[in-house]
């Protein structure tokens, strides 16, 4: 074992008491301890991958005889659906699908036909999407779009093959993405964006290729700062390349412009190429913290809430979705009280240099 992977505590078995419903008042729109609304629902369902990407879900850890989680444990689409409905309630209007790799659930598409059914209270379709690191996609598209899905974010770290395969630590190699990309736009799921998480001293050097790459194909590019997320990719601050210098470099080959978020809470910073070729985004978590305007809340495979990406705890609502007993408006009451007691700021406190503790998994919450 590499002296930079520690060994994890299941602390994902040690759940939160759950609050006492608050009924009525908050089911409008409720807001947490710093004012700020749910409108994100990212649901992971499996904490499995095909890829062991090193600044994830590094092979030391996750090797052939880490504990998964058994199918039993797991959320049905059933369960997922009715949670997703409570949430709703609530005010979220995206749902996003993550892992793990979501397409190694079987059936997924399924799922999706499920979510699409749900519409908001105001009788609107929600903004209904998956990320995924493509290697799958190519078989899938077709599918989940059919079944409703309305859009995709592909992973993709690197174009050049020794490099992404380093990264992804499973031998698989770009030309498998890239196939995905173009099976995901050919059946219509438009407004793809592509995430790409930069090292510094690892794939750096592959900012202005990838850049290259995607320019005039539609294709939105995303760079997110190298984070500490979970606890065991060994994260060091050297490795990070802080979104500023990001932007400089690219600015120094293409022209660049800022652009105005599309709405309250949207992790990335938008740019785009002042010659029309389309659109960046850069997500400085590590550099430029967005905690007061953090609208996301995450369900794991097995039914935890959690509120950061970064957080230790969650709590456990599987049992309360299994419960006959419980009506939709408890369900939602319990979220509800959950969310209003929020204070989560993992990222301002990074910056503070005052953040401590195990954190969960980015592979088992979706990132
Ligand atoms: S660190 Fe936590 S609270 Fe802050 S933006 Fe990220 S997920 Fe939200």
């Amino acid at each position: 074992m590499s002296d930079r992977v520690i060994p994890i505590a299941e602390a994902r078995y040690q759940p939160l008491p759950l609050p006492e419903p608050r009924a009525l008042e908050y089911r409008a729109q409720p807001v947490d301890l710093r004012a700020r609304p749910m409108h994100d629902l990212r649901i992971s369902v499996t904490d499995r991958c095909n890829f062991r990407c090193t600044y994830c879900m590094p092979k030391e850890v996750f090797g052939r005889d880490y504990p998964f989680l058994p199918q039993s444990s797991l959320l049905s689409f059933e369960e997922i659906t009715r949670l997703a409905q409570a949430f709703v309630r609530l005010g979220v209007r995206k749902l996003r699908l993550t892992g793990g790799e979501p397409l190694l659930r079987k059936q997924l598409d399924r799922l999706v036909s499920q979510l699409a059914q749900i519409s908001t209270p105001e009788g609107g379709a929600l903004d209904l999407t998956l990320t995924t690191n493509g290697s799958l996609l190519e078989r899938h598209a077709r599918a989940l779009r059919d079944a409703g899905l309305g859009r995709v974010t592909v992973s993709l770290d690197a174009l050049d093959d020794a490099i992404f395969k380093r990264m992804n630590d499973a031998d698989y190699p770009v030309a498998d993405v890239l196939r995905g990309i173009d099976a995901a736009l050919a059946a219509g799921l438009t407004g793809l964006k592509v995430n790409m998480v930069v090292q510094r001293g690892v794939n750096d050097a592959q900012v202005i290729p990838m850049a290259q790459h995607f320019r005039g194909t539609g294709v939105t590019l995303r760079f997110i700062e190298y984070m500490d997320v979970g606890s065991t990719n060994g994260w060091r601050m050297n490795e990070v390349l802080p979104s500023r210098e990001l932007i400089e470099r690219l600015s120094s080959v293409w022209p660049i412009e800022p652009l105005n978020r599309d709405y309250r809470g949207e992790v990335a910073e938008r740019w785009r190429y002042v010659d029309g070729a389309g659109e960046i985004g850069v997500i400085s978590s590590v550099t430029q913290a967005f905690c007061g305007d953090c609208t996301r809340a995450r369900l794991s495979t097995e039914g935890r809430l959690y509120l950061c990406l970064f957080a230790q705890q969650g709590y456990d609502l599987r049992e309360l979705v299994r419960d006959a007993r419980v009506t939709p408006e408890q369900l939602s009451d319990t979220v509800a009280a959950i969310w209003a007691a929020r204070r989560d700021n993992y990222s301002e406190l990074r910056s503070a240099n005052s953040a401590s503790g195990q954190k969960i998994e980015m592979s088992y919450i979706g990132g």
